[in-house]
């Protein structure tokens, strides 16, 4: 797991301890993935849409879980240009390397630990390749990619780009110092994570070693869940099992509890995230997810009159890196 890591975890910040009378939130569901190639071939496990549907992952479209693997030469794909509309696309690259680029001006590597927030709005096209290198040579690769979907007042904003290092994470542990949690976005007691979000939300990355357990404040009117990218866990008070690949949805309540099983020497790895629940229709259609039927058939005309900008000259043939 080459995701940003910390070796004395006892200088970092503490998750506040739960309040005496706070509510551990129940988990209502397990979602198992389903497996589906994205661009150019890229497997990935999907837990929404598919277990669990647009509307229930609320104010989250989308998440792609790619590896954890070890690629051959030549065997890295990416996704070559492609347009979005009307969401974000945040992609968290645990291991590996990811060239990006897109049409809003935004673009560049991103390596373990790293993460790429594409605020697509009113339209870009992107490109997500392999470097030259991690397709030549081949090599670990491990990636997540989060679709969040933006409020209607704006599905149509200016196109935003944020590169966030894997060292501007912030790390945080549990009272035993056991958990290294890696916020990547909105707050966990008084420390904030740095993406930059259109709504309030909570995305994080957990690393709990066997048998440590971590209780997390989460605010009631989140919604919550809890992804295992790799290794074996329970979640909730009653401690209902997860396995790699499965998402936990949890109900009402104050606060999240988490714990990696006893019995395993591999970490689970965890995301936990949610957010203020949007609440409006949503219509999807490939990578355009509004608000209505009519809103998508504006987004094909405007990608076809060329209004998402164009691909640049050089990289109009197939091409297999960046
Ligand atoms: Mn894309």
């Amino acid at each position: 797991m080459p995701a940003i890591t910390v070796a004395d975890t006892s200088t970092l910040p503490r998750v506040p301890s739960i309040d005496p009378g706070s509510t551990a939130r129940p988990v209502t569901k397990i979602v198992s993935s389903i497996e589906a190639e994205e661009g150019a071939g890229i497997l990935v496990h999907r837990p929404f849409p598919g277990g669990l549907s647009m509307p229930e992952a609320d104010p989250f479209l989308l998440l792609d879980h790619a590896g954890p693997k070890h690629n051959g030469p030549g065997e890295t794909k990416g996704g070559p240009w492609h347009p979005h509309r009307g969401f974000e696309t945040v992609t968290y690259l645990l291991d590996g390397e990811l060239a990006h680029q897109d049409t809003g001006g935004g673009g560049g590597v991103i390596r373990a630990g790293d993460i790429q927030w594409m605020t697509a709005g009113r339209g870009v096209l992107h490109d997500e390749l392999p470097t030259e290198r991690m397709y030549r040579e081949g090599g670990p690769f491990h990636a997540v990619q989060l679709w969040v979907n933006l409020p209607r007042a704006e599905k149509m904003t200016e196109p935003r780009y944020q590169t966030i290092p894997a060292n501007a994470l912030r790390l945080m542990t549990s009272d035993d110092g056991r958990a290294v949690v890696r916020l990547i976005a909105g707050e966990i007691g008084a420390v904030r994570g740095p993406g930059e979000t259109h709504t309030p939300l909570t995305y994080a990355h957990v690393t709990l070693p066997r048998g440590a357990q971590l209780e997390v404040p989460w605010p009631a009117e989140f919604s919550a869940f809890a992804y295992a990218l790799t290794g074996y866990g329970f979640v909730g008070a009653d401690r209902r099992s997860l396995d790699p690949d499965q998402l936990a949805v949890f109900g009402p309540g104050d606060h999240i509890v988490v714990r990696a099983a006893d019995d395993q020497t591999e970490p689970l790895e965890l995301l936990l995230l949610g957010g203020l629940p949007i609440r409006e229709p949503i219509v999807h259609y490939g990578p355009f997810v509004m608000n209505t039927r009519d809103e998508i058939l504006d987004a094909f005309d405007d990608y076809q009159a060329g209004r998402f900008g164009t691909i640049p000259t050089d990289q109009l043939a197939d091409r297999s890196f960046a």
